[in-house]
């Protein structure tokens, strides 16, 4: 099982040290032949506008964007959720996401770089203790279709739960970055009920 770290923008070099130390094998990639040659993908965090215009200019858009929906199984975390919702808020001006998962993600949702924070969470289908997870001007999840499971919820200042990591069959998102806990479990639940799951090898 192969699984690809998009490589345009962003902390790749976390998660294919992540799916390493699950016992998959990880690389980075960028160019059309390796996407197409991957079983599974993952979409790092960095920053949605970038990475969505930089595959736009290495011709690569639509390439992911297909193979998402063709039921390649794909894990977008913080920038790489955004770029897996079918709806964006408070997107820049024709800000393109790949989506596949049917929800409205709302960017920056916890504030601006200085509201970054850490918390605990329960997260459905990974048993206690609870993940430590780092928002980083991370977004929430507003509204989900009904074929979207929702993992994990934070509250945000008023007391209200949204969701910040959710599940549409082959597709994976968290608001949060475990890959820079050196806890595998998030990457984990990816690759054994997902990827492994679904996979065509
Ligand atoms: N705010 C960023 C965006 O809109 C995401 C931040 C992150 O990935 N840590 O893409």
């Amino acid at each position: 099982m192969k699984i690809g770290v998009l490589a345009l923008q962003g902390d790749v070099r976390e998660h294919i040290q992540s799916l390493s130390d699950c016992g998959v094998e990880a690389l980075a990639v960028k160019t059309k032949s390796e996407i197409q040659s991957i079983d599974g993908l993952v979409i790092p965090g960095g920053e949605s506008t970038t990475i969505a215009k930089l595959a736009r200019s290495f011709n690569l858009f639509d390439l992911i964007s297909d193979r998402i929906k063709s039921g390649m199984p794909t894990y977008g975390s913080c920038a790489g959720m955004i770029l897996l919702a079918n709806s964006i808020k408070d997107a820049i001006e024709g800000q393109e996401s790949f989506g596949g998962i049917d929800m409205v993600v709302r960017r920056n949702a916890f504030g601006r770089q200085v509201d970054s924070f850490e918390t605990d969470l329960k997260f459905k289908g990974i048993t206690e203790p609870k993940i430590r997870a780092v928002f980083i001007r991370a977004p929430w999840v507003e509204s989900v279709g009904a074929d979207v499971e929702v993992l994990a919820e934070v509250a945000d200042p008023a007391g209200v739960n949204h969701p910040v990591a959710v599940r549409q069959g082959n597709l994976l998102a968290t608001s949060f970055h475990p890959e820079l806990t050196g806890d595998n479990r998030v990457h984990k639940y990816f690759v054994e009920n997902i990827c492994q799951q679904l996979a065509t090898f």
